[in-house]
């Protein structure tokens, strides 16, 4: 579709005047200072703006400039940055730094290309840099400006990489600095990932909201036929997600029952807010080992019961299984196991799968089941990027996908692939080798529900653009009435 983009973009810089400036541009702005905004931007990744204002201050009164980073120790600025997304990671590129802008005669380049060559500057990072400090025509394509230029069908990409090269060929110069501040405010306060506020939104009429799910207008009457919305993610830690915005995060989903799984944590070790968000009731169930595995649910709907477990002390002192039972319908959170490293656990996850196989076929003599979470398991070579090389490995080895053969045959339905048979569609991306701005990944994360009941699913989705964890979050659409 064509859209008139200079319209679009002054229309959103007119929306979003009275809203925060993404930090990394107020740091340009209130220093004007490539080394402040070269670090600022490092440990801006997968990091909140506001923990990333605290820690990049508390840096930069030890460490203004490169000569006195130089002088701190690893350990040192791991204290500083703490608890920016990845900070230990952080913390050894910004140890090397120093040494390496030597070879630029102690200066941050100006160029893309030797940009990154920098320990921790990726593209993302090169093209804020660029733009941004320097004030030369870069276009820096974060997860927002890739998400919100694909809803506007401006461009049709499936990386941020390929969305930079789009718009390279296609967005006039004179947009290339500024589009990402402004598509960052927009994305952070109005085109939200999740339930974007089109209510409220200036572009509502002409946007051709490709892939958006909006929010409902307030005052908008509840309609008790309405489709229930369930979410389910693998947080990789429920404490780690907590310091990425978890609990800001969670109202957006605008979500009636969230199952989350991988929490890592015992109810002692939850944060109050974590437990009480506003509008839902929170259940738990922990792994006995500390930081390991655990799953759990938010509910603001009242279930009739709950089930803690399978009720074998073997999978239950793992924390895997929780059930909420609703009126028509049994809801179970499952975290399955992973068949680890040389297969060490894949006899333990067949045993896991069959208990559960069971427990599942005997709560269903009695209603629909709806199952969600983390399989640990790619069914099909369309749902990762590399069956060929995969066959062996945990995950898509042929008696874990034969599992889950024997599962569907005994009626139970995948969902995502009633809606979606395209390849490429991935839940989980490795933290290593960029994997997920390539989008090699795989479909681990699913929704299942009885046979019986498929026609109640009204879609299903991948919410791949949220971030926090390695997995992102799975939706369903669900009628129950
Ligand atoms: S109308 Fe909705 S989807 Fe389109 S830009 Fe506005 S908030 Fe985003």
């Amino acid at each position: 579709m064509n859209i008139n983009i200079d319209w679009f973009l002054k229309t959103v810089a007119l929306a979003i005047r009275d809203k925060q400036v993404p930090v990394v541009d107020l740091i340009a702005v209130q220093t004007k200072d490539p080394f402040k905004v070269l670090v600022a931007t490092i440990l801006s990744a997968r990091t909140k703006d506001e923990t990333t204002a605290k820690s990049s201050a508390r840096l930069f009164k030890h460490a203004p400039d490169a000569d006195s980073l130089a002088t701190l120790s690893e350990e040192q600025i791991s204290t500083f940055i703490y608890p920016v997304g990845f900070y230990k990671t952080k913390a050894k590129h910004l140890t090397k730094l120093p040494e390496r802008l030597k070879q630029f005669d102690g200066k941050v380049p100006e160029t893309i290309e030797e940009l990154i060559t920098l320990p921790g500057v990726g593209r993302k990072t090169a093209n804020l840099v660029v733009s941004v400090a320097f004030q030369k025509p870069a276009i820096c394509v974060d997860t927002h400006v890739h998400r919100i230029m694909n809803i506007w069908e401006y461009v049709e990409t499936d990386t941020p990489l390929k969305t930079e090269i789009a718009l390279r060929k296609k967005l006039p110069e004179r947009h290339w600095i500024g589009v990402n501040s402004i598509l960052v405010a927009f994305g952070q306060s109005i085109c939200r990932p999740v339930s974007p506020h089109c209510d409220i939104c200036p572009l509502e009429k002409k946007c051709p909201q490709k892939g958006v799910n909006p929010r409902k207008r307030p005052g908008a009457k509840m309609d008790k036929n309405r489709a229930l919305k369930f979410i389910s993610w693998n947080v990789n830690g429920i404490r780690a997600v907590e310091k990425k915005g978890f609990i800001d995060m969670l109202p957006d989903f605008d979500a009636d029952v969230i199952g989350l799984q991988e929490t890592k944590a015992q109810p002692d070790q939850l944060s109050e807010e974590l437990k009480n968000i506003p509008g839902y009731t929170s259940y738990w169930h922990s792994a006995e080992r500390k930081g390991y595995s655990g799953v759990a649910f938010y509910s603001r709907i009242e279930p009739v019961t709950v089930h803690y477990g399978l009720g074998d002390p073997e999978f239950d002192c793992e924390g895997r299984v929780l059930t909420l039972e609703f009126d028509s319908y049994f809801l179970i959170n499952i975290y399955f196991p992973n068949s680890a490293e040389k297969l060490k656990r894949l006899d333990y996850k067949l045993r896991f799968n069959e208990k559960l196989a069971i427990y599942t076929k005997e709560l269903e003599t009695n209603k629909a089941v709806i199952l969600c979470g983390d399989f640990n398991v790619a069914h099909k070579e369309i749902d990762l990027k590399n069956p060929k090389t995969n066959v062996k490995n945990a995950g898509f080895t042929p008696e874990e996908r034969a599992w889950m053969d024997s599962f569907v045959e005994a009626g139970y339905v995948d969902t995502f692939r009633m809606f979606n048979q395209e390849p490429d569609q991935y839940t989980w991306w490795s933290y290593r080798f960029s994997a997920r701005a390539k989008n090699v990944g795989w479909r681990i994360d699913y929704f299942c529900v009885s046979e019986g009941v498929k026609t109640k699913v009204k879609n299903a989705a991948i919410l791949k653009d949220i971030l926090g964890s390695d997995h992102c979050p799975v939706e369903l659409l669900y009628q129950p009435n």
